[in-house]
């Protein structure tokens, strides 16, 4: 079985050796059922937080209200959470109550999908109280109990319907879909980090190609920011022709790829709105800036005006991914990127034969000025594209020059 699994039993049966029950449930049931890599490891128990952390001594408290703990166990982690039930979500977002219960079959019926309401016990027994294994083979997604009512309670769910469609290639059942659409108009009240979250996943998925019309039929995008504009269709379906266009189709990118590929298709293609847009989804300013130089690179590389100072100028990390995305769709890049890079006469500021205060000294500067940093920049430059050598004796001969003359 999966290493994951085998690590996962030795905790596990220190819960167990407690006197309490515990269960791998959620993804990673589904996706072993599914002969799917598993990322990760969830694990439901009768034991209430405080007990959990009284078996472990590595634990991290990661919403104990809400009954989950992190334990660190032999270099990995674990979700572990008590059963419980969700009552009542007033806000669309929390539980109002979160009661803790001892018994397995209760806690499922809290869960999303019956998919997702499987379990397996320490001995690889299947526990499945809403056909989540007749749904898994039917490749269907449906709501555990009335979809109406699970949608009220957390809209979220209503986005993790085409989410699982899209990275399982499954269809929405025909119930669960029509309260999808009633309800669609309640993501506005979802936090925008947990509709992202959701998102990144929906782009990312195998099944992409297949499952973005549920974006649009359900409606969802008309409550999405800044996707809800007329030529959504177009814009899906573009995006999706691109992906399906790739070699080695299904290609999973990263989160930033992902992201940056949506943008290149939508109306927002200022600097600023590109921005606006990420902002508003609640990214990071990480995220933010490797979409910015993604959108940038790409068409940079597909117009061939690779130069040694964009090479230079770029992060490696970035350049790479926007090469690896250029080989998808069917374009080699000659000399490739790392070619390029190990031809570069210097890698960085700091490999050059002078620095500030080298240039400082011979321009007789006691404090630093503009002009200092002026000349570091077009030095750098004229290194770079090889039009003037790294010694410190070069450096010095154009620096006498430039202030003779800027204009030479
Ligand atoms: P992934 O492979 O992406 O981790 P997953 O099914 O494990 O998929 P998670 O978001 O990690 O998804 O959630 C773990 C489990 O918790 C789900 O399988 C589901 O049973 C339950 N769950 C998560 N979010 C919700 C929700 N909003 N409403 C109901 N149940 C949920
Ligand atoms: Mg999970």
């Amino acid at each position: 079985a999966n290493p994951l699994f085998q690590k996962a039993k030795s905790v596990m049966k220190q819960i167990e050796s407690h006197g309490y029950e515990a269960y791998f449930v959620g993804g990673c049931v589904r996706d072993t059922l599914l002969n799917l890599p598993i990322h990760d490891i969830d694990i439901a128990t009768s034991a209430r937080p405080e007990e959990v952390e009284a078996i472990f001594s590595n634990t991290i408290d990661l919403g104990k209200k809400h009954g989950t703990v992190i334990v660190v166990w032999q270099q990995e982690t674990y979700e572990i959470t008590t059963f419980r039930t969700e009552d009542t979500y007033s806000d669309y977002r929390h539980p109002d109550n979160v009661k803790f219960v001892r018994d397995l079959q209760e806690d499922t019926l809290r869960r999303d999908f019956t998919i997702n309401a499987l379990a397996f016990d320490i001995k690889g027994k299947l526990y499945d109280y809403h056909g989540g294994k007749l749904d898994l083979d039917a490749k269907v997604i449906r709501a555990v109990g009335n979809p109406m009512e699970r949608f009220h309670e957390d809209a979220l769910r209503i986005f993790r319907a085409i989410r699982f469609a899209s990275q399982l290639g499954f269809e929405v059942d025909g119930e669960t879909f029509r309260s999808m659409k009633a309800l669609a108009k309640n993501l506005n009240q979802v936090s925008m980090e947990r509709i992202r979250v959701e998102m990144t996943k929906f782009l990312q998925g195998d099944y992409f190609a297949n499952s973005y019309q549920l974006l649009i039929d359900s409606r969802i995008y008309q409550h999405l920011p800044m996707l809800n504009i007329l030529n959504i269709q177009a814009v899906l379906d573009q995006l999706s022709n691109k992906y399906q266009a790739m070699i080695d189709y299904p290609y999973v990118f990263s989160e930033a790829m992902s992201w940056a590929l949506l943008l290149m298709e939508l109306p927002y293609q200022s600097v600023v709105d590109k921005q606006h847009f990420l902002k508003v989804w609640t990214h990071s300013n990480q995220l933010i800036k490797d979409v910015k130089h993604i959108t940038e690179l790409i068409p940079v590389f597909e117009t061939n005006q690779l130069s040694p100072q964009i090479i230079y100028h770029y992060p490696n990390d970035i350049l790479f991914e926007v090469e690896q995305y250029m080989q998808a769709i069917g374009v080699v890049i000659q000399p490739s990127v790392q070619q390029r890079l190990d031809d570069l006469p210097i890698k960085r500021r700091n490999d050059m034969a002078v620095n500030g205060k080298d240039i400082m000294a011979l321009l007789n500067l006691k404090k630093g000025q503009p002009i200092v940093g002026e000349l570091l920049a077009i030095i750098e430059e004229r290194i770079i594209l090889r039009q003037m050598e790294n010694t410190k004796d070069a450096i010095e001969k154009f620096v006498e020059a430039y202030v003779a003359d800027p204009k030479k």
